[in-house]
């Protein structure tokens, strides 16, 4: 997948920032309450899969702090693995 300039979560766009994994201080990526933006390691050090799968946990991220839901980190993790994994094995794109 290619990474997106940006996505509309919620009603609202959310920038995707593009950093070298070696910027990033061991994060492979992050939200930003405070300037709204996801920021995510993007370079050949980054397996293409673990980059999708952290879009999916950033934007849980942005969701979990929208919408207060107080998820633990943990479960984000799982989240973000499980929904990849059916999204990818079933094909599905929703247009
Ligand atoms: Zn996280």
């Amino acid at each position: 997948m290619i990474i997106p300039k940006q996505l509309k979560i919620g009603g609202r766009i959310v920038k995707i920032n593009r950093k070298l994994s070696s910027d990033m201080q061991g994060d492979l990526g992050f939200y930003s309450d405070w300037t709204g933006q996801i920021t995510i390691a993007n370079d050949l050090d980054v397996d293409p899969t673990q980059q999708n799968v952290t879009i999916i946990h950033e934007v849980i991220e942005f969701l979990d702090k929208k919408h207060q839901y107080k998820l633990e980190h943990d479960i984000i993790q799982s989240l973000s693995e499980n929904l990849y994994q059916v999204l990818k094995d079933n094909k599905l794109v929703f247009k």
